[in-house]
Protein backbone atom coordinates (compact mmCIF):
# COMPACT_ATOMS: atom_id res chain seq x y z
CA UNK A 1 0.00 0.00 0.00
CA UNK A 2 1.15 3.40 -1.22
CA UNK A 3 0.66 6.92 -0.20
CA UNK A 4 -0.39 9.02 -3.52
CA UNK A 5 -1.16 12.59 -3.82
CA UNK A 6 -2.45 13.73 -6.96
CA UNK A 7 -2.87 16.86 -8.25
CA UNK A 8 -5.55 17.85 -10.83
CA UNK A 9 -4.91 21.53 -12.55
CA UNK A 10 -8.20 23.42 -13.54
CA UNK A 11 -7.48 22.18 -17.43
CA UNK A 12 -7.96 18.58 -16.12
CA UNK A 13 -11.43 19.58 -14.05
CA UNK A 14 -12.92 22.35 -16.38
CA UNK A 15 -16.15 19.97 -17.08
CA UNK A 16 -18.13 16.87 -15.82
CA UNK A 17 -16.97 14.79 -18.20
CA UNK A 18 -13.01 16.11 -17.39
CA UNK A 19 -14.00 15.82 -13.43
CA UNK A 20 -15.28 12.14 -14.27
CA UNK A 21 -11.99 11.24 -16.30
CA UNK A 22 -10.11 12.63 -12.91
CA UNK A 23 -11.92 11.31 -10.56
CA UNK A 24 -11.61 7.87 -12.54
CA UNK A 25 -7.68 8.36 -11.81
CA UNK A 26 -7.97 8.73 -8.53
CA UNK A 27 -10.68 5.68 -7.56
CA UNK A 28 -8.49 3.32 -9.71
CA UNK A 29 -5.41 4.40 -7.14
CA UNK A 30 -7.92 3.60 -4.04
CA UNK A 31 -8.90 0.36 -5.70
CA UNK A 32 -5.53 -0.48 -5.74
CA UNK A 33 -5.60 -0.60 -2.23
CA UNK A 34 -3.71 2.53 -2.13
CA UNK A 35 -4.28 5.60 0.53
CA UNK A 36 -4.88 8.55 -1.92
CA UNK A 37 -5.25 12.68 -0.73
CA UNK A 38 -6.53 14.36 -3.90
CA UNK A 39 -5.64 17.94 -4.64
CA UNK A 40 -7.51 20.28 -7.37
CA UNK A 41 -7.57 23.71 -8.35
CA UNK A 42 -10.31 25.74 -9.34
CA UNK A 43 -12.19 24.34 -12.81
CA UNK A 44 -11.19 25.68 -15.86
CA UNK A 45 -10.44 29.50 -15.77
CA UNK A 46 -12.55 30.13 -12.93
CA UNK A 47 -9.53 31.95 -11.31
CA UNK A 48 -9.66 34.13 -13.38
CA UNK A 49 -13.21 34.65 -13.71
CA UNK A 50 -13.09 35.88 -10.05
CA UNK A 51 -10.25 37.96 -10.44
CA UNK A 52 -12.33 39.95 -13.35
CA UNK A 53 -15.87 40.15 -11.26
CA UNK A 54 -13.54 42.03 -8.43
CA UNK A 55 -11.90 44.07 -10.60
CA UNK A 56 -14.99 45.57 -11.61
CA UNK A 57 -15.32 46.65 -8.47
CA UNK A 58 -11.89 48.55 -8.24
CA UNK A 59 -8.57 48.00 -8.58
CA UNK A 60 -7.46 48.37 -4.98
CA UNK A 61 -9.30 45.60 -3.31
CA UNK A 62 -9.06 44.58 0.39
CA UNK A 63 -6.67 41.56 -0.05
CA UNK A 64 -8.51 40.22 2.89
CA UNK A 65 -11.44 39.89 0.70
CA UNK A 66 -9.56 38.86 -2.28
CA UNK A 67 -8.51 35.61 -0.93
CA UNK A 68 -11.86 35.09 0.76
CA UNK A 69 -13.65 35.08 -3.00
CA UNK A 70 -10.24 33.39 -4.60
CA UNK A 71 -11.26 30.46 -2.02
CA UNK A 72 -14.14 29.79 -3.12
CA UNK A 73 -12.94 28.54 -6.67
CA UNK A 74 -11.27 25.38 -5.29
CA UNK A 75 -13.89 25.49 -2.57
CA UNK A 76 -16.50 24.56 -5.61
CA UNK A 77 -14.14 22.09 -7.08
CA UNK A 78 -13.42 19.93 -3.87
CA UNK A 79 -17.47 19.45 -3.10
CA UNK A 80 -17.70 18.11 -7.00
CA UNK A 81 -14.39 16.22 -7.04
CA UNK A 82 -15.71 14.07 -3.93
CA UNK A 83 -19.28 13.73 -5.57
CA UNK A 84 -18.05 12.41 -8.17
CA UNK A 85 -15.65 9.78 -6.29
CA UNK A 86 -19.01 9.12 -3.84
CA UNK A 87 -20.48 8.30 -7.16
CA UNK A 88 -18.48 6.00 -7.81
CA UNK A 89 -18.55 3.87 -4.66
CA UNK A 90 -15.22 5.42 -3.40
CA UNK A 91 -16.17 6.97 0.02
CA UNK A 92 -14.19 10.55 0.12
CA UNK A 93 -14.61 13.84 1.95
CA UNK A 94 -13.37 16.98 0.88
CA UNK A 95 -11.58 19.88 3.48
CA UNK A 96 -10.60 23.36 2.86
CA UNK A 97 -6.98 24.47 3.26
CA UNK A 98 -7.61 24.89 7.00
CA UNK A 99 -9.73 21.66 7.67
CA UNK A 100 -7.09 19.86 6.35
CA UNK A 101 -4.60 21.98 8.48
CA UNK A 102 -2.88 23.74 6.25
CA UNK A 103 -1.19 26.80 8.32
CA UNK A 104 -0.08 29.82 6.25
CA UNK A 105 1.63 33.14 7.12
CA UNK A 106 -0.75 36.40 6.65
CA UNK A 107 0.21 37.67 3.22
CA UNK A 108 -2.93 37.78 1.45
CA UNK A 109 -2.56 36.77 -2.09
CA UNK A 110 1.16 35.18 -1.94
CA UNK A 111 1.15 33.34 1.39
CA UNK A 112 3.85 31.23 2.42
CA UNK A 113 3.13 27.75 4.17
CA UNK A 114 4.32 27.48 7.68
CA UNK A 115 3.22 24.13 8.49
CA UNK A 116 0.97 21.29 8.25
CA UNK A 117 -0.97 19.73 10.48
CA UNK A 118 -2.14 16.40 8.87
CA UNK A 119 -3.95 14.99 12.10
CA UNK A 120 -7.63 15.38 10.11
CA UNK A 121 -6.14 14.09 6.66
CA UNK A 122 -4.70 10.89 8.34
CA UNK A 123 -8.14 10.41 10.49
CA UNK A 124 -9.80 10.70 7.11
CA UNK A 125 -7.46 8.40 5.94
CA UNK A 126 -7.43 6.15 8.69
CA UNK A 127 -11.36 5.76 7.93
CA UNK A 128 -10.64 4.54 4.30
CA UNK A 129 -11.57 6.98 2.83
CA UNK A 130 -9.86 9.24 -0.25
CA UNK A 131 -9.11 12.56 0.72
CA UNK A 132 -9.75 16.04 -1.54
CA UNK A 133 -7.94 19.00 -0.43
CA UNK A 134 -8.69 22.30 -1.99
CA UNK A 135 -5.39 23.91 -3.40
CA UNK A 136 -4.10 26.98 -3.53
CA UNK A 137 -5.33 28.04 0.24
CA UNK A 138 -4.77 28.00 3.80
CA UNK A 139 -5.04 30.00 7.07
CA UNK A 140 -3.45 32.63 8.64
CA UNK A 141 -2.69 32.57 12.20
CA UNK A 142 -5.75 35.22 12.91
CA UNK A 143 -7.87 32.32 11.37
CA UNK A 144 -8.42 34.37 8.20
CA UNK A 145 -8.49 32.47 4.53
CA UNK A 146 -5.35 32.68 2.54
CA UNK A 147 -4.01 31.91 -0.68
CA UNK A 148 -0.35 31.25 -1.97
CA UNK A 149 0.21 32.60 -5.15
CA UNK A 150 -1.00 31.99 -9.05
CA UNK A 151 -0.31 28.23 -9.79
CA UNK A 152 -0.01 27.39 -6.17
CA UNK A 153 -2.04 24.53 -6.40
CA UNK A 154 1.12 22.74 -7.03
CA UNK A 155 2.57 23.80 -3.98
CA UNK A 156 -0.35 22.84 -1.79
CA UNK A 157 0.32 19.47 -3.65
CA UNK A 158 3.80 19.15 -2.74
CA UNK A 159 3.53 20.58 0.67
CA UNK A 160 1.24 17.69 1.92
CA UNK A 161 2.85 14.81 0.05
CA UNK A 162 6.64 16.28 2.59
CA UNK A 163 4.41 16.59 5.59
CA UNK A 164 2.32 13.25 5.27
CA UNK A 165 5.59 11.19 4.08
CA UNK A 166 3.87 10.18 0.68
CA UNK A 167 5.47 7.70 -1.67
CA UNK A 168 4.88 10.08 -4.74
CA UNK A 169 3.33 13.11 -5.46
CA UNK A 170 2.04 13.36 -9.12
CA UNK A 171 0.98 16.60 -10.80
CA UNK A 172 -1.57 16.09 -13.23
CA UNK A 173 -2.30 18.56 -15.92
CA UNK A 174 -3.12 19.03 -19.23
CA UNK A 175 0.27 17.92 -21.51
CA UNK A 176 2.53 14.59 -20.86
CA UNK A 177 5.32 16.07 -19.26
CA UNK A 178 8.13 18.56 -18.89
CA UNK A 179 8.95 19.73 -22.55
CA UNK A 180 12.09 21.72 -23.29
CA UNK A 181 10.15 24.51 -24.04
CA UNK A 182 5.88 25.17 -23.95
CA UNK A 183 5.08 22.65 -26.42
CA UNK A 184 1.85 24.36 -27.09
CA UNK A 185 3.81 27.39 -28.80
CA UNK A 186 7.34 25.42 -29.37
CA UNK A 187 6.11 22.56 -32.07
CA UNK A 188 8.95 20.59 -31.89
CA UNK A 189 9.82 20.38 -27.96
CA UNK A 190 11.30 17.49 -26.67
CA UNK A 191 9.75 15.50 -23.54
CA UNK A 192 11.40 15.16 -20.62
CA UNK A 193 11.37 11.32 -18.93
CA UNK A 194 13.25 12.84 -16.02
CA UNK A 195 14.90 16.39 -15.04
CA UNK A 196 16.85 17.50 -12.08
CA UNK A 197 15.18 19.72 -9.26
CA UNK A 198 17.33 22.15 -10.10
CA UNK A 199 16.71 22.48 -13.54
CA UNK A 200 13.08 22.56 -13.62
CA UNK A 201 13.09 24.81 -10.30
CA UNK A 202 15.00 27.45 -13.06
CA UNK A 203 12.57 26.65 -15.57
CA UNK A 204 9.32 27.09 -13.66
CA UNK A 205 10.93 30.74 -12.32
CA UNK A 206 11.94 31.93 -15.70
CA UNK A 207 7.75 31.00 -16.77
CA UNK A 208 7.77 27.29 -17.74
CA UNK A 209 4.00 27.15 -16.19
CA UNK A 210 3.86 23.47 -16.16
CA UNK A 211 5.06 23.43 -11.88
CA UNK A 212 5.09 26.40 -9.46
CA UNK A 213 8.69 27.40 -8.68
CA UNK A 214 7.69 27.16 -4.84
CA UNK A 215 6.26 23.38 -5.73
CA UNK A 216 9.99 22.54 -7.08
CA UNK A 217 11.44 23.90 -4.01
CA UNK A 218 9.80 22.46 -1.47
CA UNK A 219 10.22 18.72 -3.72
CA UNK A 220 14.17 19.11 -3.29
CA UNK A 221 14.10 19.85 -0.03
CA UNK A 222 11.77 17.77 1.17
CA UNK A 223 13.05 14.71 -0.97
CA UNK A 224 9.62 14.53 -2.42
CA UNK A 225 9.18 12.07 -5.48
CA UNK A 226 7.46 14.54 -8.09
CA UNK A 227 5.75 13.14 -11.40
CA UNK A 228 4.31 15.43 -14.00
CA UNK A 229 1.48 13.66 -16.22
CA UNK A 230 -1.51 14.44 -18.35
CA UNK A 231 -4.68 13.77 -17.09
CA UNK A 232 -5.46 12.32 -20.59
CA UNK A 233 -3.48 10.02 -22.04
CA UNK A 234 -1.80 7.34 -19.80
CA UNK A 235 1.94 6.99 -19.96
CA UNK A 236 5.14 8.10 -17.98
CA UNK A 237 5.46 11.69 -17.58
CA UNK A 238 8.26 13.47 -16.44
CA UNK A 239 10.26 12.68 -13.01
CA UNK A 240 11.48 15.37 -11.07
CA UNK A 241 14.43 14.18 -9.36
CA UNK A 242 18.06 15.02 -7.30
CA UNK A 243 20.38 14.49 -10.31
CA UNK A 244 20.33 13.34 -13.50
CA UNK A 245 23.53 11.99 -14.31
CA UNK A 246 24.51 13.24 -18.16
CA UNK A 247 23.93 16.93 -17.47
CA UNK A 248 23.11 18.50 -21.24
CA UNK A 249 24.06 21.94 -22.00
CA UNK A 250 20.42 23.60 -22.26
CA UNK A 251 17.58 21.49 -20.96
CA UNK A 252 14.88 23.93 -21.63
CA UNK A 253 13.88 27.22 -22.96
CA UNK A 254 11.12 29.42 -21.13
CA UNK A 255 9.37 32.28 -21.88
CA UNK A 256 7.67 34.84 -19.04
CA UNK A 257 5.62 37.01 -20.86
CA UNK A 258 4.60 38.49 -17.29
CA UNK A 259 7.51 41.27 -17.17
CA UNK A 260 7.39 45.46 -18.22
CA UNK A 261 11.03 47.73 -17.85
CA UNK A 262 10.96 50.40 -15.92
CA UNK A 263 14.09 53.19 -16.58
CA UNK A 264 14.95 55.82 -14.77
CA UNK A 265 16.77 58.66 -15.66
CA UNK A 266 18.69 61.27 -14.14
CA UNK A 267 19.54 59.49 -10.96
CA UNK A 268 22.13 61.34 -8.98
CA UNK A 269 25.29 59.22 -8.89
CA UNK A 270 26.27 58.84 -5.63
CA UNK A 271 26.89 56.07 -3.10
CA UNK A 272 23.56 54.84 -1.50
CA UNK A 273 21.48 56.14 -4.18
CA UNK A 274 20.68 52.38 -5.70
CA UNK A 275 20.52 50.59 -2.07
CA UNK A 276 17.72 53.96 -1.44
CA UNK A 277 15.67 52.80 -4.59
CA UNK A 278 16.19 49.05 -4.33
CA UNK A 279 14.94 49.35 -0.40
CA UNK A 280 12.29 51.51 -1.13
CA UNK A 281 10.76 48.46 -3.42
CA UNK A 282 11.47 45.86 -1.39
CA UNK A 283 9.30 47.71 1.11
CA UNK A 284 6.53 47.56 -1.30
CA UNK A 285 7.20 43.77 -1.71
CA UNK A 286 7.78 44.86 -5.34
CA UNK A 287 9.58 41.85 -6.87
CA UNK A 288 12.70 43.01 -9.08
CA UNK A 289 14.34 40.84 -11.38
CA UNK A 290 17.06 41.49 -14.21
CA UNK A 291 18.77 45.40 -13.17
CA UNK A 292 20.60 46.73 -16.07
CA UNK A 293 23.03 50.27 -15.28
CA UNK A 294 25.29 51.59 -18.03
CA UNK A 295 28.67 53.72 -16.27
CA UNK A 296 27.10 57.05 -15.34
CA UNK A 297 27.71 59.98 -17.38
CA UNK A 298 28.87 63.13 -15.03
CA UNK A 299 26.70 63.42 -11.87
CA UNK A 300 24.24 61.64 -13.07
CA UNK A 301 22.87 57.73 -14.20
CA UNK A 302 20.21 55.85 -15.69
CA UNK A 303 18.76 52.12 -14.46
CA UNK A 304 16.52 49.97 -15.93
CA UNK A 305 15.07 47.05 -14.10
CA UNK A 306 11.92 44.72 -14.41
CA UNK A 307 9.38 43.67 -12.30
CA UNK A 308 6.14 41.73 -12.95
CA UNK A 309 3.57 43.32 -14.86
CA UNK A 310 0.88 43.21 -12.30
CA UNK A 311 3.39 45.28 -9.57
CA UNK A 312 4.52 48.02 -12.63
CA UNK A 313 1.46 50.50 -11.78
CA UNK A 314 2.01 49.99 -7.84
CA UNK A 315 5.96 50.63 -8.30
CA UNK A 316 5.32 53.92 -10.43
CA UNK A 317 3.02 55.12 -7.96
CA UNK A 318 5.82 54.63 -5.08
CA UNK A 319 8.67 56.02 -7.33
CA UNK A 320 6.38 59.29 -8.47
CA UNK A 321 5.85 59.39 -4.99
CA UNK A 322 9.33 59.86 -4.07
CA UNK A 323 10.89 61.26 -6.69
CA UNK A 324 12.63 63.92 -4.58
CA UNK A 325 13.43 61.97 -1.97
CA UNK A 326 15.57 59.32 -4.36
CA UNK A 327 16.82 62.21 -7.06
CA UNK A 328 16.02 61.32 -10.42
CA UNK A 329 14.80 63.48 -13.26
CA UNK A 330 12.14 61.06 -15.20
CA UNK A 331 10.58 57.63 -14.81
CA UNK A 332 9.63 55.51 -17.96
CA UNK A 333 8.02 52.17 -18.54
CA UNK A 334 7.82 49.48 -21.18
CA UNK A 335 5.40 46.74 -20.66
CA UNK A 336 5.54 45.42 -24.30
CA UNK A 337 8.68 42.88 -23.46
CA UNK A 338 8.90 39.41 -22.43
CA UNK A 339 12.31 37.44 -20.86
CA UNK A 340 13.35 34.42 -23.07
CA UNK A 341 15.30 32.25 -20.45
CA UNK A 342 17.53 28.80 -21.81
CA UNK A 343 18.38 26.58 -18.65
CA UNK A 344 21.13 24.09 -18.30
CA UNK A 345 22.99 22.68 -15.23
CA UNK A 346 26.04 21.74 -17.79
CA UNK A 347 25.76 24.77 -19.19
CA UNK A 348 28.80 26.18 -16.30
CA UNK A 349 31.19 24.01 -18.53
CA UNK A 350 30.02 24.86 -21.83
CA UNK A 351 31.36 28.30 -23.30
CA UNK A 352 29.40 28.33 -26.74
CA UNK A 353 26.39 28.42 -24.99
CA UNK A 354 25.76 32.02 -24.57
CA UNK A 355 27.32 33.25 -28.36
CA UNK A 356 24.94 30.50 -30.00
CA UNK A 357 21.55 32.06 -28.41
CA UNK A 358 22.98 35.16 -29.04
CA UNK A 359 23.85 34.22 -32.73
CA UNK A 360 20.13 32.43 -33.12
CA UNK A 361 18.47 35.78 -31.73
CA UNK A 362 20.70 37.86 -34.70
CA UNK A 363 19.80 35.34 -37.09
CA UNK A 364 15.72 35.58 -36.46
CA UNK A 365 16.59 39.82 -36.67
CA UNK A 366 15.76 39.83 -32.71
CA UNK A 367 17.35 42.48 -30.75
CA UNK A 368 18.59 42.05 -26.99
CA UNK A 369 17.26 44.78 -24.25
CA UNK A 370 19.04 42.88 -21.61
CA UNK A 371 20.96 40.16 -20.45
CA UNK A 372 21.35 38.50 -17.11
CA UNK A 373 23.09 34.92 -16.13
CA UNK A 374 23.98 32.62 -13.10
CA UNK A 375 25.31 29.38 -13.22
CA UNK A 376 22.98 27.37 -14.76
CA UNK A 377 20.69 30.18 -16.80
CA UNK A 378 20.92 32.66 -19.24
CA UNK A 379 18.22 35.30 -19.85
CA UNK A 380 17.60 38.13 -22.39
CA UNK A 381 14.76 40.69 -22.84
CA UNK A 382 13.04 41.04 -25.83
CA UNK A 383 10.62 43.27 -27.42
CA UNK A 384 6.85 41.87 -27.23
CA UNK A 385 6.67 41.28 -30.81
CA UNK A 386 10.18 39.17 -31.44
CA UNK A 387 8.48 36.95 -28.97
CA UNK A 388 7.49 34.60 -31.00
CA UNK A 389 10.29 34.64 -33.16
CA UNK A 390 13.03 34.87 -30.50
CA UNK A 391 11.21 31.89 -28.51
CA UNK A 392 11.48 29.55 -31.90
CA UNK A 393 14.90 30.80 -33.20
CA UNK A 394 16.42 30.18 -29.58
CA UNK A 395 14.85 26.42 -29.10
CA UNK A 396 15.83 25.70 -32.32
CA UNK A 397 19.50 26.55 -31.55
CA UNK A 398 19.48 23.79 -28.94
CA UNK A 399 17.15 21.24 -29.37
P1 LIG B 1 -2.74 23.21 -14.71
O1 LIG B 1 -4.04 23.87 -14.99
O2 LIG B 1 -2.80 21.73 -14.84
O3 LIG B 1 -2.09 23.66 -13.45
P2 LIG B 1 -0.93 24.90 -16.22
O4 LIG B 1 -1.61 25.65 -17.33
O5 LIG B 1 -0.60 25.64 -14.99
O6 LIG B 1 -1.80 23.61 -15.93
O7 LIG B 1 0.43 24.23 -16.77
C1 LIG B 1 0.41 23.42 -17.90
C2 LIG B 1 0.82 24.23 -19.11
O8 LIG B 1 2.19 24.62 -18.96
C3 LIG B 1 0.82 23.47 -20.41
O9 LIG B 1 -0.45 23.50 -21.01
C4 LIG B 1 1.88 24.19 -21.24
O10 LIG B 1 1.28 25.07 -22.19
C5 LIG B 1 2.65 25.03 -20.22
N1 LIG B 1 4.11 24.85 -20.30
C6 LIG B 1 5.00 25.89 -20.31
N2 LIG B 1 6.24 25.43 -20.39
C7 LIG B 1 6.18 24.08 -20.42
C8 LIG B 1 7.15 23.04 -20.50
N3 LIG B 1 8.47 23.31 -20.54
N4 LIG B 1 6.74 21.75 -20.52
C9 LIG B 1 5.42 21.46 -20.46
N5 LIG B 1 4.44 22.41 -20.39
C10 LIG B 1 4.80 23.70 -20.37
N1 LIG C 1 -6.70 28.29 -9.14
C1 LIG C 1 -5.43 28.92 -8.88
C2 LIG C 1 -4.93 29.64 -10.12
O1 LIG C 1 -5.60 29.62 -11.14
C3 LIG C 1 -4.41 27.97 -8.34
C4 LIG C 1 -3.99 26.86 -9.27
O2 LIG C 1 -4.67 26.55 -10.24
O3 LIG C 1 -2.95 26.25 -9.01
O4 LIG C 1 -3.90 30.26 -10.06
MG1 LIG D 1 -0.70 25.17 -12.93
Amino acid sequence: MALIVEKFGGSSLANTEKLRNAAGIAASDYRKENQVVVVVSAQGDATDHLIAQAEAIGRRVSPREMDVLLSTGEQASMALMAMMLTGMGVPAVSLCGWQAGIHTDAQHGVARIDRIDTRRIRAELDQNRVVVVAGFQGIAPSGDITTIGRGGSDTTAVALAAALEADVCRIYTDVDGVYSADPRVIKNAVRHYEIDYDEMLELASQGAQVLHNRSVEMAKRFGVQLEVKSSFINGVGTRVREVVMEKRSVSGVARDQNVALITIEGLRDQPGNIWRLFSALTEQKINVDIILQPPAAGQRTSITFSVPRESLDHAVEMLTGSQSGLSYESVSVDDRVCKISIVGAGMASDYGVASRMFEALYRAGVNVRCVTTSEIKISVIVSEEDSDRGFIAVHDAFF
